[in-house]
Parts: C-alpha cells; sequence; structure tokens
C-alpha cells in the first residue's frame, strides 16, 4: 500500500482527505494554487443540503454521512460547525419535503404568516412572496472558521500544505508519492482534461449580522435566493449560472441585496464583500474514482461536488480513504 500521498487541492475536499488519510497514518503533502481562503469553498455559505449535484441516488446516502459527521464537530468548540434551522421556500405553489428530510425531521411550515418570532415574521407582511416552506435542522459550515479549523486539524495529523503550486497535468507531481489524489474542484476540468465539468458561477453579498435572523432563508425558485446568518456576518445570494468569470457584477450585487432584503422585509443593508466562486458541476455525476496515471502511479479522483462540496465531504473522504486502501 503506498503511504505517500499528494494531493492536488485545498478546498474543503483536499483539507477533508488530506485530514482523513492523515489520520490513518498515510503521509500526506497537499499542493494547490490557492488554499483554502481563497478557492472555491471559502465561498460558499456553507449550508448542508444536497443542492445541484448528481445523481441523487449516489450523493443523498453521501450527503446523510457527512451530515452526522458535521453534526458531532458541531459540539466541538471552535470547528465553525453549528446547526441551524433552515427554512426552504417555494414561490410557485407548495413545496415538498424530499424523502431524506423526513428522518432529518423536516416539516412543513404550518402557515408563514407565523413563520416564528424575530425578523422572519415579516416575511408575512407579503403574503405572496413565499407560497410554502418547510424547515429542517442543519449543519452550517462557517467557512471564515471552518477551513482554517480543517487546516489545522490536517497539520496536526503531520500533514503539509504546499501554496502556489499550479500543475498542467497530475504526472507533474513529484516521482516520491505514489499516490496522487485530485481535488481540483473546477480545475480538475483543465487538470485532467474533463469536459464534463462545468462552471456554475455563483455570487454573493457579504452583508452585516441582520438584526433578528437566526435561520437560514432559503429559496431555490428563481430568483434563487438565501439568506444565511453566520457568526460575525451574514450571506446574501445568490445565482446559478454557466459562466467562467470570477468578476463580481455591481448590478448582480444590489439585485441580490435587493430581493434578501424584501424576503426579510429589511432595509437594505450596506454590502462588506462581494464574492464569486465556481461551483465543480460534473454532468455525468460527482467522481470518485481510482485509476492510473499515464506513468504508472495511482490516482484518485474526488471532484464534481457542484453546488454541494460541504454536505457530502466527509463521506467523500471516506470513500477515498477505502480507495487508498484497495
Ligand atoms: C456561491 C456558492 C455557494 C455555495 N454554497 C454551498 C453550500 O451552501 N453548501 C455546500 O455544501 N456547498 C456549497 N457550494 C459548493 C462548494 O463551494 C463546492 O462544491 C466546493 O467548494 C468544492 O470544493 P473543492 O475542494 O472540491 O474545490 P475548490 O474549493 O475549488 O478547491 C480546489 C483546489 O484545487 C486547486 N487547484 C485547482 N487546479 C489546480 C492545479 N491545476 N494545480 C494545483 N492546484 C489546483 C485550487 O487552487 C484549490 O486549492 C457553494 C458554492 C458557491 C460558489
Amino acid at each position: 500500500m503506498e503511504r505517500n500521498v499528494a494531493i492536488i487541492g485545498a478546498g474543503v475536499s483536499g483539507l477533508t482527505c488530506g485530514i482523513v488519510l492523515a489520520e490513518h497514518g498515510y503521509r500526506i503533502a497537499i499542493f494547490a494554487k490557492d488554499i483554502a481562503q481563497q478557492t472555491t469553498s471559502s465561498v460558499a455559505a456553507a449550508v448542508w443540503f444536497p443542492y445541484h449535484v448528481e445523481p441523487a441516488e449516489r450523493v443523498i446516502p453521501l450527503a446523510l454521512e457527512t451530515y452526522q459527521v458535521l453534526l458531532d464537530l458541531a459540539g466541538v468548540p471552535d470547528t465553525g460547525v453549528s446547526m441551524i434551522e433552515s427554512r426552504q421556500f417555494s414561490r410557485t405553489g407548495e413545496i415538498e419535503i424530499p424523502d431524506w428530510a423526513i428522518p432529518l425531521g423536516a416539516s412543513v411550515i404550518p402557515s408563514l404568516s407565523v413563520v416564528s418570532s424575530g425578523v422572519e415574521t415579516s416575511l408575512a407582511k407579503d403574503p405572496s412572496f413565499f407560497k410554502s416552506g418547510f424547515s429542517l435542522s442543519v449543519p452550517l459550515t462557517d467557512t471564515t472558521i471552518y477551513l482554517d479549523y480543517l487546516a489545522a486539524r490536517f497539520r496536526k495529523a503531520g500533514g503539509e500544505i504546499h501554496s502556489n503550486v499550479r500543475f498542467e497535468k497530475p504526472e507533474d507531481v513529484e516521482r516520491k508519492f505514489g499516490l496522487v489524489i485530485n481535488c481540483a474542484g473546477i480545475g480538475a476540468r483543465e487538470l485532467v482534461q474533463d469536459a464534463d465539468l462545468e462552471p456554475h458561477r455563483g455570487q454573493v453579498a457579504i452583508v452585516p449580522k441582520i438584526q433578528g435572523l437566526s435561520t437560514a432563508i432559503v429559496c431555490d425558485d428563481a430568483p434563487l435566493t438565501y439568506a444565511i446568518p453566520r457568526a460575525n456576518d451574514c450571506v446574501f445570494g445568490g445565482t446559478n449560472e454557466l459562466s467562467d468569470s470570477l468578476t463580481a457584477d455591481p448590478a448582480t450585487t444590489l439585485r441580490i441585496v435587493t430581493e434578501c432584503s424584501r424576503a426579510l422585509n429589511v432595509d437594505k443593508p450596506r454590502v462588506l464583500a462581494e464574492r464569486v466562486g465556481l461551483r465543480p458541476f460534473r454532468k455525468s455525476g460527482v467522481r470518485i474514482e481510482r485509476g492510473q496515471l499515464r506513468d504508472g502511479r495511482t490516482v484518485i479522483h474526488n471532484y464534481g461536488h457542484g453546488g454541494a462540496g460541504f454536505t457530502l465531504s466527509w463521506a467523500c473522504a471516506r470513500e477515498v480513504l477505502e480507495a487508498a486502501a484497495l
């Protein structure tokens, strides 16, 4: 079994795989163009939810397994993980609770006019805004804390992180690493020439904490709208379009802030930051697969998590561990 392992990528996938393998005795070095807070992962809100990733029969079990790990981490101080009530709304009709959400305690929000105390009560002022909704307790990983927690835990397990390293192809990884793990996110498109991988661009606005908002408000019906309260700020979103552009569009920020403020019935807050990330959406589904590089070394791919990289992270890392032991 090869114990000398290189991971390409320092987003949530690379860091989580790094931890799981390092804590099982592998010698791991992570190499990445950008590290934690500069990655797509740092742009995510990042609420647990199997959103915008395929195929359902494959990803739902991975999501549920990861839910349990994150639930445990929510009980550990300084991880950046907490449990939050997520309220999923529909603008168009009766929202359906997915089958997988029922064992997690999902329940229909009985009447939008008694949504809750605090800021969300004001949703009722425009009863036509949302037609129906359900609520569910989910893990929230505050990326401003969680990615640093992952990096610190990885280093504590003996791992090394090398930034500003860009590989043209996985074979460029030094020969002393007999196993290469590809966690390059959208970068896998060029790295392994995967034409199936598409950049599904997401833009968010970071605003100050919203007084009284303690639940995540999400509506996937167009225009995609969400408000996610974090420890020190709030994430307003969002967009999901096929595009490679990493430049924030001010008109889109204004649209997002206007729509979220209408949903919450609050005055438009000032914008602290605009962020853009490219969801690594793979048309044929998330790729966790063991194969061979052209030079004969083993490669394990772990990318294509779409809008659910955090939601699937621990289960995918466990599958990578199993693939490494083959
Ligand atoms: C706006 C937005 C909101 C989101 N919200 C959520 C959410 O609520 N919940 C959720 O679960 N997910 C969410 N996501 C999705 C989630 O962010 C992604 O699925 C996840 O970040 C993918 O992580 P990753 O580690 O695979 O890729 P990335 O975070 O993109 O990391 C890839 C790493 O590989 C490196 N790399 C790439 N190419 C090369 C190369 N050639 N050589 C060397 N290094 C390379 C990069 O520098 C980086 O370190 C959201 C995404 C966006 C954009």
